[in-house]
């Protein structure tokens, strides 16, 4: 099994391709968002010093990611990193831990991740994801899979949406050299539907 880093900028679609990788090809998923948002759930001293970092759109510090990371990992099994590495430093202390096989750059442009975050809405009880206009749920304002309450992410709201942008531009958009250097960069355009974007990063992954 491979380590696959998934790279984009937020609301790219990252998470979405994400679950649907892990159900088909088996990988476990390590998404630092996630991670990071039920830590702040529950209150432990990680989550409670996370939680003003990530409320402003600011990045969690590296070494704090790179801890909560390695005790995740498995080294019998395929991992599909999704929101981590985000800086370079970060990528750097990934690879001391585990190797990265293949890197797949979901590109988006800018409006287009503004229209897409400001219509998510996540199930406040188990996390998954929606959209009020390419992905609602069947009833109203409850997860299909729980029936858990949908909430807006305090950072999908536009001023902190804008932060998290300039965020990506100026610390992670650097991976794309990073990785492109080493050779293992694909590029994926992330525009069209989710099903036509899963079909090219699968493609990516042959
Ligand atoms: P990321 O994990 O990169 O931040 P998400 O997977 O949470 O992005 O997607 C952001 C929002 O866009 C969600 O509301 C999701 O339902 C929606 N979305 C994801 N992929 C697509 C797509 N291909 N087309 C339209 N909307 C999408
Ligand atoms: P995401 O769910 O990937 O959009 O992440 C939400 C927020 O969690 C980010 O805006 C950061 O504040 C924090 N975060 C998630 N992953 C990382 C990471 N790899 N490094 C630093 N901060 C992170």
């Amino acid at each position: 099994m491979r380590n696959v880093v998934l790279l984009g900028p937020p609301g790219a679609g990252k998470g979405t391709v994400a679950s649907r990788l892990v159900q088909e090809l088996g990988f476990l998923h390590v998404s630092t968002g996630d991670m990071l948002r039920e830590e702040v759930a529950k209150g432990t001293p990680l989550g409670q010093l996370a939680q003003g970092y990530m409320t402003r759109g600011e990045l969690v510090p590296d070494e704090v990611i790179l801890t909560l990371v390695r005790q995740r990992v498995d080294a019998k099994k395929g991992v599909l990193f999704d929101g981590f590495p985000r800086t370079v430093a970060q990528a750097e202390g990934l690879e001391r831990f585990t190797t990265v096989d293949v890197v797949v750059l979901l590109e988006l442009e800018r409006d287009e991740v503004v229209r897409r975050l400001s219509s998510r809405r996540i199930c406040g009880a188990c996390g998954a994801v929606y959209n009020l206009v390419t992905h609602p749920p069947v009833e109203p304002g409850r997860c299909d899979r729980c029936g858990g309450a949908l909430i807006l992410r305090d950072d999908d709201r536009p001023e902190v949406v804008a932060r998290r942008f300039e965020v990506y531009m100026r610390d992670s958009a650097p991976l794309v050299a990073y990785y492109e250097g080493r050779g293992i960069l694909r590029r994926v355009r992330a525009e069209g539907p989710p099903a036509e974007v899963f079909r090219a990063v699968a493609e990516a992954l042959r």
